[in-house]
């Protein structure tokens, strides 16, 4: 899978202070069970972030660290999951989400072939799947805020690109586009919305939880 749209700094950077919406972390967190590179720049937030927690930290019990190496080792000798289930189309975070695969979503019709189900997660933002048939187009459309898009089936296309499995696209108030799906294998997405100005100066208010200001 060669993956050419990738997730943001603001949106890694959200995620690694646990600052995002729910659905945000979602799709956050799908893309990053896909896409090598957005999952080692993660890691390297987290690492940033760890390095400024524990400047912080405060003076632990004695016993701490032997009681967080005990653990560690607990986890090291834990029998590694069994083998991954036959191929399915949900990455893992969201077959959690669902419930299981394809199979257990509840689709609802939007029309035109096209369907949505709406994933339960806090009402700050909202997630759905959808499901384009190949070749449909999805009506044209702006947005109030940001939308995300991660494909993760099929491709579509709009005015701005051609989007694949593990691409997602980020589109803000001032892209009015229409997607198509790509003729041959229906198009599965799963999308994010939020209220406009959800993201607005946005890395100074995710970096407060690090820098506590
Ligand atoms: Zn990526």
């Amino acid at each position: 899978m060669t993956i050419r749209h990738h997730l943001s700094e603001d949106l890694l950077l959200g995620h690694a202070a646990g600052n995002l919406p729910e659905a945000f972390a979602l799709i956050v967190a799908t893309h990053v069970s896909m896409c090598d590179e957005c999952r080692a720049r993660l890691m390297a937030y987290e690492v940033l972030g760890g390095a400024v927690l524990e400047q912080e930290t405060a003076a632990m019990a004695d016993d701490a660290l032997a009681r967080a190496m005990a653990r560690i080792g607990g986890v090291a000798q834990a029998p590694r999951a069994v083998a991954r289930a036959p191929k399915s189309v949900l990455p893992a975070p969201l077959l959690d989400y669902v419930g299981g695969d394809l199979e257990a979503v509840k689709w609802r019709t939007l029309g035109m072939g096209v369907r949505q189900a709406i994933l339960p997660t806090s009402r700050r933002a909202s997630a759905r799947l959808l499901h384009i048939p190949a070749g449909q187009a999805v009506p044209d459309h702006g947005h109030r805020g940001r939308e995300l898009t991660l494909v993760l089936q099929g491709a579509f296309r709009d005015a701005t690109d051609r989007f694949g499995p593990g691409d997602v696209e980020i589109a803000g108030e001032e892209l009015e586009h229409q997607p198509v799906a790509e003729p041959g294998v229906d198009c599965i997405c799963l999308a994010v919305t939020d209220a406009p100005l959800r993201f607005t100066d946005l890395i100074p208010r995710l970096m407060q939880p690090f820098f506590r200001i």
